[in-house]
């Protein structure tokens, strides 16, 4: 059967707008057969995920996505896919990397404050329910309270990368992240290749490369941000170096309302690119 799959997704784990048990169930309503959860920097969505979307008869695989150190203006995003939730070095690293949101939240606060803009740290916490706090928690704040008009506006003035109150995040190095990917028993792949803010294909293709000297298993070809040039230029990447090509939407609910579950601009993503990456995994395990 012709089905389709999404494997990017964010739950309130991080900074989605829905549960994990919800999301699971809109994954079904939007007619795919299988997901991965992507949360940033946690596992901690995937248990009730995956008990939900064995309910609902969906393949699941668990997930993480990883910020890595890489030069401004690019951002690196790795995800890993089928990782052992239970695994210590997972933890270790999923650890280090809340910490360090701990300490930039109160920074980015403290500017906030110094600027006159009264939010507080419990207001944040708040916001972001229990799950890791990211920048879209603190936009939603500025838009509620009127400060600016729109999570664009507040990102755009404020919270990317230049904005007045941007701090830099807590991150790994791409390799640490592969390692610990690979010892959590799965597959690593490189999220949105075009955040790298690479200039063109050459440029590009330097990093994948290097990525893939370091383990990299697999490519985010189909992506909300990716153009129909880039996806063939990304396939015929993923085909040259033997990558896994894999898609999803970054579904983060209300926060990024102009993405649709299972939707990449005009894409799906076909139900081979959940098969090839479970096979992946099962390869790298013993
Ligand atoms: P953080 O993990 O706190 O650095 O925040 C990263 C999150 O902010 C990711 O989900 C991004 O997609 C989101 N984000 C980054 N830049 C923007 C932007 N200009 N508009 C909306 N969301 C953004
Ligand atoms: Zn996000
Ligand atoms: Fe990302
Ligand atoms: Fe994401």
């Amino acid at each position: 059967m012709n089905t389709f799959v999404d494997l990017h997704m964010h739950s309130t784990a991080s900074d989605g707008s829905l549960p994990p048990e919800e999301l699971v169930r809109q994954v079904k309503l939007a007619g795919l057969s299988a997901m991965a959860l992507t949360d940033h920097d946690t596992v901690a969505g995937c248990a009730l995920a995956a008990a939900t979307a064995a309910a609902e008869g969906l393949d699941f695989l668990p997930g993480i996505e990883i910020s890595c150190e890489f030069p401004r203006p690019g951002t690196m995003h790795l995800l890993g896919y089928g990782v052992d939730i239970h695994s210590p070095a997972l933890h270790e690293l999923t650890r280090r990397l809340i910490a360090g949101r701990t300490g930039r939240n109160a920074r980015m606060i403290e500017l906030l404050q110094s600027a006159g803009i009264d939010v507080t740290e419990e207001e944040l916490l708040a916001e972001a329910g229990g799950g890791t706090v990211g920048r879209p928690h603190l936009a939603a704040i500025l838009v509620r309270r009127g400060f600016v008009s729109s999570v664009r506006e507040a990102f755009n003035l404020y919270l990317g990368q230049g904005g007045r109150f941007y701090v830099d995040k807590e991150t790994t190095t791409s390799r640490q992240a592969i390692a610990m990917i690979h010892s959590a028993g799965g597959v690593a792949v490189l999220a949105h290749p075009s955040q790298l803010r690479r200039e063109n294909h050459a440029q590009l293709m330097t990093v994948i490369k290097s990525l893939a000297d370091q383990g990299l298993d697999g490519i985010e070809v189909i992506h909300s941000d990716h153009r129909e040039s880039l996806i063939d230029h990304l396939s015929d990447l993923a085909r040259r170096l033997g990558l896994l090509a894999t898609g999803g939407s970054d579904f983060h609910g209300s926060s990024k309302p102009y993405i649709t579950l299972g939707r990449a601009g005009r894409r799906r993503i076909p139900r081979e690119v959940f098969d090839a990456v479970r096979q992946g995994i099962a390869k790298r395990r013993p």
